[in-house]
């Protein structure tokens, strides 16, 4: 078990606090959702009654290691601020910079400090001037940053699966480190549903590729009870088993895989779950997320789908299936929509997921969602707050149901 923040002493300290404030802005640099500056309050709420000076680590966008005016933080600091009833310093420019450590330095207890975009700095990422990989750089990088705080608490879960300075490196210069509570609240129910989870235990896994997702799956093979393969990844497992998928999105390069996956859940006892009729369409705008008006969309009669066709979400029978695994499930861990969910007219198969999911939860079961696009599935369905838990973090969450070591985590030191 990692050390989580009631581990540590951090009274007075300077914590240094890496957190997720990656945000989507509009044109006029507004921030347009402030779901994960809000996620952070529990933590720096709690720093702030410890009487800490608190210096928060974030990045926004990709602006690869230049300083980009668009993706820059200062948005987050007025917002942070409005959110807590405190005010929050920021400096412009550069979180290393004089500047910038001597407001660090000035900081007193109970004062919050937001550094700017790490990543306007490439040894954030591991790099160096000239875009090469360069561990030495980062971790000068590192130093510098650790040298603006004392103890260090990790809160973005959203960027654990990097191996980067702000999330792996600073913690070795630093007196003692833990998990913020957010990261805490992921491990708690990433964790538990992995290692402990109530029996039976359903994956559902949709969304447009097996590749991003066997690794999951592998994983997954030796945890679950039951599994419900749906959203394009689906085509790929029927043609493996000779079922026609018309012009359906496959990976002709998996099918021997997939059907390898099969004979293991064959094997192991596990229910494998595969659609057994789709929503099916010979046009989709995929660049406009649109249907054209000459479409035609068609309900298959079977697991086949006829020649000029691609499946685009799953069918009625199919949903009536996966309903029965929902609802005898008592863990449940969701990545990946059913279907092109984007398109009102091909969300059905996803949204009725989300609501049985919801209501299983109702029911006792412990439900865990990940993955961005579930994620808005469920505020689609408007059954987010049903759910037991939703991850923070896309990337990260899918590497912990890989089954992988996640460096930021890693980095941490265990509890005494
Ligand atoms: P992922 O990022 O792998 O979770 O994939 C999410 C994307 O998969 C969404 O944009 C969906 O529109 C897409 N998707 C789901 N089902 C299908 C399908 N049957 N055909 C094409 N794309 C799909």
């Amino acid at each position: 078990m990692k050390k989580t923040l009631k581990d540590i002493d951090v009274k007075g300290k300077k914590v240094l606090v890496r957190v997720d404030y990656n945000v989507p802005l509009d044109a006029g640099q507004n921030i347009t959702n402030d779901k994960r500056i809000a996620a952070t309050l529990p933590t720096i709420q709690y720093l702030l009654e410890q009487n800490a000076a608190i210096i928060l680590m974030a990045h926004l966008g990709r602006p690869k290691g230049k300083a980009v005016a668009e993706m820059s933080l200062k948005p987050v600091a007025p917002r942070l601020s409005e959110l807590l009833g405190k005010s929050v310093k920021f400096v412009s420019g550069d979180c290393i910079s004089e500047e910038s450590k001597k407001a660090a330095a000035d900081l007193k207890p109970g004062e919050i400090l937001l550094l700017e975009n790490l990543r306007f700095h490439c040894e954030e990422e591991g790099k160096n001037a000239a875009g090469e990989k360069d561990k030495s750089a980062m971790d000068a990088f590192a130093k510098e940053l650790a040298s603006m705080g004392e103890v260090f608490v990790q809160d973005a879960f959203g960027t654990v699966h990097r191996a980067h300075a702000s999330t792996a490196g600073v913690v070795k210069y630093l007196k003692d480190a833990a998990a913020g509570f957010l990261v805490e609240k992921e491990l708690k129910f990433l964790g538990e549903a992995l290692d402990k989870p109530v029996r039976p235990f359903l994956a559902i896994l949709g969304g447009a590729k097996v590749s991003d997702k066997i690794s999951v799956i592998e994983n997954l093979l030796n945890k679950v009870n039951a599994i419900i393969i749906g959203g394009a990844m689906a085509y790929t497992f029927l043609k493996s088993q000779g079922v026609s998928t018309g012009v359906s999105l496959v990976e002709d390069d998996k099918l021997d895989l997939a059907a390898e996956l099969l004979k293991k859940a064959k094997e192991k006892k596990i229910e494998f779950l595969l659609p057994v009729d789709h929503i099916v369409t010979n046009k989709i705008d995929f660049a406009n997320k649109a249907v054209p008006s000459d479409a035609i969309v068609n309900i298959t009669a079977d697991e086949a789908i006829e020649e000029g066709f691609m499946g685009v979400d799953v069918g009625p029978k199919s949903i009536e299936k996966f309903a029965e695994a929902v609802k005898s499930a008592k863990t449940i861990v969701w990545n990946g929509p059913l279907g092109v969910f984007e398109i009102d007219k091909f969300s059905k198969g996803t949204v009725e997921i989300a609501k049985l999911v919801a209501e299983a939860t109702e029911e006792g079961a412990t439900s865990v969602v990940g993955g961005g696009d579930s994620v808005s599935a469920v505020k689609k369905a408007g059954v987010d707050k049903k759910i037991s838990h939703i991850s923070t973090g896309g990337g990260a969450s899918l590497e912990f149901l890989e089954g992988k070591e996640l460096p930021g985590i890693a980095a941490l030191p265990e509890k005494e």
